[in-house]
């Protein structure tokens, strides 16, 4: 096992990874900018190292420095979390270079599932049903008219390196496509330094559904069911659901051994979440992420199951602490993702938070990095915590949330709580009755 684990991203998930590896009782290496001197993932660390000045590109993404941490601190493996440099298949490289060990999958497979196109046509190939679209890239628009007309219309022109939902652009007749396929292109180029699209047929109103798996090097290969990540503005998730309301055990069973199987013949190592758009009872992957995702305590709380520590024990060598006939699905967990931001018009709303009491007591956990007197840095990302609810079922969880949203109390920055109070009332949602496109026609009302 790895005695000091580098921890190369900043916020919650640097304390969740921390938080892991003490209690395998694994040593913590906190990088920095200078605007996160003071934050927790820092206090908390056994050793931390300055990595650079606020600009992302300058610490959290600046590899020279990161490995030069490693080095200088001695650590034996990296942990990226997510964003940042987590799917990034030369930093892994470059971490193996130097003979400390990446806590994330092959760089191979990295950058097969971080170009949409060579991610589809691998798990196609691998047994994964997908959404109907162009046989890869479009390469003129002759080709995208040809297409689009096989598909029908409306279609959805993709970015190869898309993430963060940029570069997608959605064209409903014929009379668009030409401006979507433009406009697609040069918003990724600019984005992602990449022009490749393709298309995909449009699905009007899908639930997005993601199953999480994950892989270690003895040839176990594990499916920890799915999550239901349809509650998005701007393509963004903000509230997650596990198990997912509107699967039933056998559709359950079937798409998550279809996964299981498909992962398996990739040869994956790791942790990884394979998206689905769900619609009219039928799977469509979209992509897979080669990491860990924001929304993973609420797997963690129906499996009982640590995804970190998992993650540290595969990449370690260790066979996985469970087998599939193990795991079981326990209740229902809900993750609301608590923004700094205006509740009405989500403009962030960095700053000193003056007064924080945190939701506890049964059944609740709140994953997050601030404190009273933390000021909350404007060159991040702008989530401030996880409100992750769990009990025994979707009922009972709900009342939980509820109860945690009231307790909830931060004065001196705005905060996205208000939201979820309306929401945990709508009728719509305490059914389960939602696509992907309901929350922001519920915030247009
Ligand atoms: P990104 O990597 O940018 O997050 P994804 O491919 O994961 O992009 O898609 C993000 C979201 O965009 C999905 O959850 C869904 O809301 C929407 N989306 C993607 N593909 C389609 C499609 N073919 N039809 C309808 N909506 C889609």
């Amino acid at each position: 096992m790895f005695e000091k684990v580098l921890i190369a991203n900043r916020g919650e998930i640097a304390l969740r990874i921390h938080r892991a590896c003490k209690e395998m009782g694994i040593a913590t290496v906190a990088v920095h900018s200078t605007a996160d001197a003071d934050a927790m993932h820092v206090r908390l660390a056994d050793e931390s190292v300055c990595v650079g000045p606020p600009a992302p590109k300058d610490s959290y993404l600046n590899i020279p420095a990161i490995i030069s941490a490693a080095e200088i601190t001695g650590a034996d493996a990296i942990h990226p979390g997510y964003g940042f440099l987590s799917e990034n298949a030369r930093f892994a490289e470059i971490v193996s270079a130097h003979d400390i060990t990446f806590i994330g999958p092959t760089a191979e497979h990295i950058r097969v599932m971080g170009d949409k196109i060579a991610a589809k046509d691998a798990v196609g190939k691998a047994g994964i049903p997908l959404v109907p679209g162009s046989d890869g890239e479009i390469r003129d628009m002759d080709e995208a008219r040809k297409w689009a007309n096989e598909i029908g219309f409306p279609v959805l022109v993709k970015a190869a390196s898309g993430g963060g939902g940029r570069g997608m652009k959605l064209a409903k007749t014929a009379a668009d496509l030409e401006e979507a396929v433009s406009t697609a292109k040069s918003e990724s180029k600019a984005a992602f330094g990449d022009d490749a699209v393709y298309l995909e047929k449009y699905l009007t109103i899908p639930r997005h559904i993601e199953i999480q798996v994950i892989a270690d090097s003895h040839g176990n290969v594990v499916q920890l069911g799915e999550r239901d990540c349809s509650l998005q503005r701007r393509h963004q998730k903000v509230l997650e659901e596990a198990l997912s309301p509107a699967l039933d055990s056998e559709a359950r069973a079937n798409i998550g051994e279809t996964v299981r199987s498909a992962v398996e013949k990739l040869g994956y190592l790791g942790a990884g979440t394979v998206e689905f758009l769900y619609e009219n009872n039928e799977f469509y992957f979209i992509e897979m992420n080669t990491r860990l995702q924001v929304e993973h305590p609420i797997t963690e709380q129906v499996t009982d199951i640590d995804l970190v520590r998992e993650q540290i024990r595969v990449a370690a060598g260790i066979e996985l602490s469970v087998k599939q006939e193990d795991v079981t699905f326990k209740g229902h967990a809900i993750e609301c993702r608590v923004n700094a931001e205006d509740p009405r018009t989500f403009t962030p709303s960095p700053g000193k938070i003056l007064d924080f009491h945190a939701p506890g007591g049964p059944g609740v956990r709140f994953d997050s990095a601030v404190y009273t007197g933390y000021t909350i840095p404007p060159y991040y990302d702008s989530m401030i915590g996880k409100l992750i609810v769990f009990a025994d079922n979707r009922e009972l969880c709900i009342s939980r949330l509820k109860r945690s949203l009231e307790e909830f109390a931060m004065t001196g920055v705005k905060t996205t709580v208000p939201l979820f109070q309306e929401l945990v009332e709508n009728e719509d949602f305490l059914a389960g009755d939602y696509n992907i496109h309901w929350l922001e026609n519920w915030l247009a009302e």
